[in-house]
Parts: C-alpha cells; sequence; structure tokens
C-alpha cells in the first residue's frame, strides 16, 4: 500500500496526491521517468537509474528539478514514508506547468517532481520468476527516440493489452524488418545455439535497460559470452532459452513466443542462474530509518 507521495516539494496521502490539469506530462507526455528496484531495503543500481534520467532529461531539454544527493533524499524519505522494504520506487519528471502550448521557450517553467514507493512482495516475484513468462509479439509502432525514458506509453499499453488477451504477460515489438527491439516494458534476450546471451545492440530503437547493463556484468562474472545482435522471432522461438530485463522483473524467463515452447516450455538453466546472481552482482544502496545512509 501506497501512503505518501511526494509532489513537489511535499509528502501528501496518497487520496489527495495529484499535479496540476495544466502539467505537460499530462497534456503532452512531456515527462520522463525511472523505476528502481528496492531490495532488502536497498536501492538496485540506483547510480545507473539516476544517470539514465539525467540524460533522458538532458534530451528533453528539461531541467533537472534537483541536484542528486537531494533528489537521493526525496527517494530515501519516501521510501521511509512507506515502509517499503521490498519493491519499486517510481520517479517522474514533467517539463511543468504552464498554459497549454505546444512550445515551452517562452517563460522557464518549473518541473514537476513526484516521487512515489511501493511494496511488491518478494515471494510473488520469486513465484513468477520460477514460472517464467509468455510473450506475443506485435509490430513496433513506437516513435524514434525510444532511448528516452519518456512517459510516452500508449504503444507498451495497447501491446500488453493483446499479450494480456493471448494469455501472456509481456509483449515483443518486431520493426520494419522483422527484428525484436525489446518488449513492451523490458529488455528481450535469447541464449543462441553457440551458448551467448543475445540481445539488440543499443540505438534509437530500444530503451538503454538498466538491468540490461548490469546483465553484462552478471554475464562477465559467470563467464557468460554476450553478443549484441538483432534477432528475429523465428530465431527466438528456436532459441536454447528466452528472457527479459527489467528493474521490476530482474531476469524473467520467457517459455513460450507465440504460441511456440521455448526449449521444453520451462524456464531455461541459463536465465535461472542468472537470476539468482542478479542480486549479488548489482550495486545496492542500502536505506536505513532516516534514508539513503550508506552504500554498499
Ligand atoms: N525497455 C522498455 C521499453 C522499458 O519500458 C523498460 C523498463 O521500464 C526496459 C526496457 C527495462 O529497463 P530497466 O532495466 O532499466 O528497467
Amino acid at each position: 500500500m501506497t501512503r505518501f507521495v511526494y509532489v513537489n516539494g511535499t509528502y501528501h496521502r496518497y487520496r489527495e496526491a495529484g499535479v496540476h490539469v495544466e502539467d505537460r506530462g499530462f497534456q503532452f507526455a512531456d515527462s520522463v521517468y525511472e523505476v528502481i528496484e528496492i531490495a532488502s531495503s536497498a536501492l538496485v543500481d540506483s547510480e545507473r537509474h539516476l544517470a539514465r534520467l539525467e540524460r533522458s532529461l538532458a534530451e528533453l531539454e528539461i531541467p533537472p528539478p534537483m541536484a542528486r544527493g537531494p533528489l537521493l533524499h526525496v527517494i530515501g524519505e519516501t521510501v521511509r514514508r512507506n515502509r517499503v522494504r521490498e519493491g519499486m520506487v517510481y520517479l517522474q519528471v514533467s517539463r511543468g506547468v504552464g498554459v497549454r502550448d505546444f512550445l515551452f521557450t517562452g517563460k522557464p517553467l518549473q518541473p514537476t517532481l513526484v516521487c512515489l514507493a511501493r511494496h511488491v512482495g518478494k515471494a510473488a516475484r520469486d513465484a513468477a520468476g520460477v514460472k517464467g513468462m509468455r510473450v506475443v509479439s506485435v509490430p513496433d509502432i513506437r516513435w524514434g527516440r525510444c532511448d528516452i525514458k519518456t512517459v510516452m506509453l500508449l504503444p507498451a499499453v495497447l501491446a500488453k493489452h493483446e499479450a494480456l488477451k493471448s494469455g501472456a504477460a509481456e509483449a515483443w515489438f518486431v520493426d520494419s524488418e522483422g527484428y525484436v527491439t525489446e518488449g513492451g516494458s523490458t529488455n528481450a534476450w535469447i541464449v543462441n545455439a553457440e551458448g551467448e546471451l543475445q540481445t539488440r545492440k543499443l540505438s534509437n530503437a530500444l530503451l538503454p535497460g538498466v538491468t540490461r547493463r548490469t546483465l553484462f556484468d552478471v554475464a562477465d562474472e559467470l563467464g557468460l559470452p554476450v553478443k549484441e545482435a538483432a534477432f528475429s522471432i523465428e530465431a527466438a522461438q528456436g532459441a536454447r532459452e528466452a528472457f527479459v530485463t527489467s528493474a521490476s522483473n530482474t531476469v524473467m524467463p520467457v517459455i513460450n513466443i507465440d504460441g511456440v515452447d521455448i526449449g521444453n516450455g520451462q524456464p531455461g538453466p541459463i536465465s535461472v542462474k542468472l537470476r539468482h546472481a542478479f542480486h549479488g552482482i548489482a550495486e545496492h544502496m542500502a536505506l536505513g530509518t532516516g534514508g539513503i545512509s550508506s552504500t554498499s
């Protein structure tokens, strides 16, 4: 349960928290966000998430609402007030509030900052990881700057709706050349015939996932080769294994794509191994009772 939400300097009760109707995030999706996992009362990979937030803001010429130190304090305080030990932090920064106008070159706006923390049970997440997930493919109808983490998520909303209708938990976007770009809210991976962990090379077509980046470290630690190259749905269906990565899933085995079982239709051993190794290698920033207290 979320009790308090930080909005522009104040911790509001959840039911009362809100932003202005002329917030540009609401009117134009002129807004960026981050989701950071909380595991054992620590922020996971916060350094990389905050660096990506700063990059997203810079790409859209939105000034940072505050420096990294105070922002970490807001995150720590939001987590503390909501008593979250396992779950997620959601951060959103919009360009701010102004009389509706496509242009943002007038009077500088004060960016809107929202920070929300929510408990997500570890048992439920572990159970999902043991089961794995089904995926369906959909055409990638998104814009040309998917490397920026904006709240312009309607294609993902619709893609996941299609997935749900087919009994799947995630959709994989496929580009006009027949290659998988990424999932609706995850990066897509396979274990190919050579035993390499294969994921698409970064470009404007996909989000530079923080979990994807940390998985390179995990693979290195486990001595597993990584190959950055696009793959088709057919290649994924014939792969040894498939999985997705994201802050809310860490490593989630994919057991079926468009109705075709991957391997024997059970989570693959490498995906499971990566999932188990992940938290031992990702960066953890401990959250004490007074917010951020130490790093490890
Ligand atoms: N790709 C998309 C489109 C996403 O929305 C997300 C996460 O929300 C990811 C990939 C995974 O990114 P991360 O590992 O940073 O959570």
